[in-house]
């Protein structure tokens, strides 16, 4: 791809770099992907694709000499986390002062490691983070669209009620009740048909043979095989894997990339230049942050505009575990994949009941508390090192609120925190993230559909767009965001 010029460069492969990937193919647009992971299509000496989360190795995580999965050391033991070959694995972990952003690499993004949670956010909420987005324009048009092309489903209440490997979410329903806690169901892009073929011995395990964050090689609908896939049957586009963008400068009308080639195992292949007419930032809040601060600040595009780097949220992701008594065990099978939340609307707590896929009985219920948090952090650039910096104060108002929902839970139930599963001895973890959002954020670094302030043809279409929080898990409101924004950009033509 050297010296070569396309209409159209999409950096990325994420949601919105995949649905930027198939609207500009569809529309006849000659469109090059640039994605610095890898294409996750070929089996390794084991048969699979991906490794599995108790016995990670070089293929789970993006250039590590140990993996660092989120939920460590559960009884004092080390269960998950072990030496690594440095490899270009699936899951990343960027971490800054304070705070550990996790993000999938490869052809797919996030799509290839996450939890599948499908949810369409609260429109009140959704209202106050975008009030310059016509509202019925996305619940009417754009969520159902994403919702249908991504495949969501939703789990067979008798599925869920019977099934051993959900005693951990209905003995974490029991608890809520018992204070005063309402559940609901979350809806998934993991087949829930696939799920229960895999309980009756027919197809091989993946959600319960405990895949996920280092990739289900089975029964998730991931991007590749959606988006992606559709994308390059138009015949208009290109995915080229484990190619990194690193600098974008203007050439002519348009935009000249930087692009660095590499193998799986890090070594540089070439150095390439890549020329484009319109490019479309998919790389994610960290990614795309990153290139437009570097572009910016180094004098590349030194006419991007101030606001950039503002706006960063982990979407008020706090951690949280309990312990259960004796006789309320949560069972050493459980599913990979999340399927209840515990609602607390008062405190704007919404809870996923999260699996330890331990393969053990640890008598652990973990959360996932999707809080509202008001707090911001900003990305400036670096120049000592060339990488965008992460300045973020931490989640007090998240920790409050979720600790008032779980202080409760615990009361009701004569429970207790355990302070043995994060590290550090804390009860609330937020010092990590699964939901980076903001950097690049819609009607302030861009105008109401991505395209950048101050710079024709370019544009972003990914979570770098939403101001720090949902109040759900964000894909969806990615996606049916990134469907808006180039239905009027092909539209328009600008
Ligand atoms: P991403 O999906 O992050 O894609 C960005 C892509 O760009 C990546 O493939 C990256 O490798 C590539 N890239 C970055 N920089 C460059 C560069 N310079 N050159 C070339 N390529 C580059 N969300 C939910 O809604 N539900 C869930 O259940 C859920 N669970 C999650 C679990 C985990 C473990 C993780 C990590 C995330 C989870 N998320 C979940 C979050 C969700 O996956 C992200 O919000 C979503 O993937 C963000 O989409 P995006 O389009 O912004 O970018």
């Amino acid at each position: 791809a050297s010296g070569t010029h396309v209409p159209a460069v999409v950096v990325g492969s994420g949601y919105g770099a995949s649905v930027a990937a198939l609207r500009l193919g569809q529309a006849g647009v000659r469109t090059l992907v640039l994605e610095m992971g890898q294409r996750w299509d070929t089996p390794g000496p084991d048969g699979k694709v991906f490794c599995g989360m108790l016995n990670p190795d070089h293929r789970s995580m993006w250039f590590k000499d140990r993996t660092e999965a989120p939920v460590n050391g559960i009884l004092f033991l080390d269960l998950a986390n072990r030496p690594i070959r440095r490899h270009a694995g699936a899951l990343d972990r960027v971490n800054f002062p304070g705070m550990g952003v996790y993000v999938g690499r490869g052809v797919g993004g996030g799509s290839l490691v996450n939890g599948g949670m499908a949810v369409t956010p609260d429109r009140d909420y959704f209202t106050r983070q975008f009030p310059t987005v016509d509202a019925a324009e996305m619940y009417d048009r754009f969520f159902p669209l994403a919702t249908k092309m991504l495949r969501v489903n939703h789990i067979p209440g008798h599925y869920f009620e019977a099934s051993d490997y959900y005693r951990f979410a209905r003995l974490s329903r029991t608890a809520a009740a018992r204070a005063g806690f309402d559940t609901a169901f979350v809806p998934n892009v993991y087949s829930f048909d696939y799920m229960a073929r895999e309980e009756r011995g027919e197809v091989p395990k993946s959600a319960l043979g405990t895949e996920v964050i280092y990739g289900n090689n089975h029964g998730k609908f991931t991007l590749d095989q959606g988006y992606l896939a559709e994308a390059e049957r138009t015949g208009n586009v290109t995915i080229a894997p484990l190619h990194q963008v690193t600098r974008i400068t203007r050439e002519g009308a348009g935009y000249a990339l930087a692009v660095r080639e590499i193998t799986p195992d890090g070594e540089v292949v070439a150095e390439k230049h890549v020329t484009c007419d319109r490019l479309f930032l998919g790389a994610g809040s960290l990614g795309t942050t990153e290139l437009l601060l570097r572009a910016r600040d180094t004098g590349d595009l030194p006419d991007l505009p101030a606001e950039l780097g503002e706006g960063w949220g982990p979407n008020g992701n706090v951690m949280v575990a309990r312990n259960n008594h004796l006789l309320e065990p949560t069972g050493s099978r459980q599913s990979a994949i999340p399927t209840l939340a515990i609602t607390d609307p008062s405190r704007e707590v919404f809870a996923e009941v999260a699996p330890v896929p331990a393969g053990i009985e640890t008598y652990v219920s973990l959360y996932l508390a999707i809080t509202r948090n008001e707090e911001r952090g900003r990305f400036t650039y670096d120049p000592a090192t060339d990488r965008a910096v992460l300045q973020w104060g931490g989640a007090r108002a998240g920790i409050t609120a979720a600790s008032g929902t779980f202080d409760r839970i615990n009361d009701a139930n004569g429970t207790v925190y355990r302070y043995d599963v994060f590290g550090g001895g804390k009860a609330f973890a937020d010092d990590f993230c699964y939901h980076p959002l903001g950097g690049a954020v819609l009607g302030r670094a861009t105008d109401d559909h991505g395209r950048v302030k101050g710079y024709r043809g370019l544009y972003v279409t990914d979570g770098a767009l939403v101001p720090g929080s949902l109040g759900v898990n964000p894909f969806v409101t990615i996606t049916a965001l990134a469907e808006r924004n180039l239905a009027t950009i092909l539209h328009e033509g600008r």
